[in-house]
């Protein structure tokens, strides 16, 4: 009797998972954006770190340009901690109305001026747990402070920018600021904690907008591990939609 052949079957394929984020290429892809955006550096303008923790607080839900319109002036009315600690509410309100939710940002940087001058002699501590205990600061305007008015690489700091493009690119994952920077920590060498943040910001600005990514012409193209990376290149008029939870904001 004739056995029949058995016939021969392929193992079922095993769906590749996205590649991990590598030191490697988180190097590869900061070295890119280097080259891109040498000009990338804090927006906020600012004499001291006095300053750039009262912009960074007046920054939340608003342009770095609007704020950059008011700060002059309040700074000009209350120069220092023991100014603006001092400051009536509504004056402080008034100047920095434009800047949104002005009434809860008043609170915040009167509270922190205050809790300057209780704590710290009026002078920013330069320790970054010091920092986070003063009223209105987080780890983001911590990080952003420490980083920028003392050269300190305590943390990378992540805003909406950050979090939009690192999630896109395969470099973290999740929406949660503290986790993402966390995972970013890990990649990038803490030399570059501070530059990482200002790098990835304006490339967010300038390149990987939050709507219209401009994906054909982006310098990271190929280690961009966005699955609508491509749709968006071929000026698709309807890009996939968005995947829940994956790095599409
Ligand atoms: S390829 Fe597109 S999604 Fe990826 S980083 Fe560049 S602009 Fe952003």
């Amino acid at each position: 009797m004739k056995i029949p052949r058995r016939a021969k079957t392929r193992p079922a394929r095993r769906r590749r998972s996205p590649a991990k984020p590598t030191p490697e290429r988180a190097r590869r892809i900061l070295d890119r954006l280097e080259e891109a955006h040498p000009d990338a550096r804090c927006a906020l303008e600012h004499g001291n770190a006095f300053e750039l923790a009262v912009a960074t607080i007046l920054s939340a839900q608003c342009t770095d340009e609007r704020v950059n319109m008011v700060t002059p002036g309040l700074f000009a009315r209350f120069p220092d901690a023991a100014a603006l600690a001092a400051a009536p509410p509504a004056e402080v309100e008034e100047i920095i109305r434009s800047t949104g939710f002005f009434r809860a940002k008043t609170k915040s940087i009167v509270g922190f001026a205050r809790g300057l001058l209780e704590r710290h002699g009026g002078l920013v501590p330069r320790d970054f747990a010091a920092m986070v205990k003063l009223p209105g600061i987080g780890r983001k305007t911590a990080n952003v402070v420490l980083g920028h008015a003392y050269g300190m690489n305590e943390g990378i700091a992540v805003d909406t920018h950050v979090l939009r493009v690192t999630n896109r690119l395969g470099l973290a994952e999740g929406d949660d600021p503290v986790k993402v920077e966390a995972q970013l920590m890990k990649l990038v060498p803490r030399a570059r904690w501070t530059r990482t943040t200002d790098l990835v910001i304006f490339h967010g600005r300038r390149v990987c907008d939050a709507r219209r990514p401009a994906c054909g012409r982006c310098t990271l193209f190929d280690l961009c591990r966005w699955p609508s990376k491509q749709a968006w290149a071929n000026g698709d008029k309807k890009p996939p939609r968005r995947a829940k939870g994956k790095g599409t904001r």
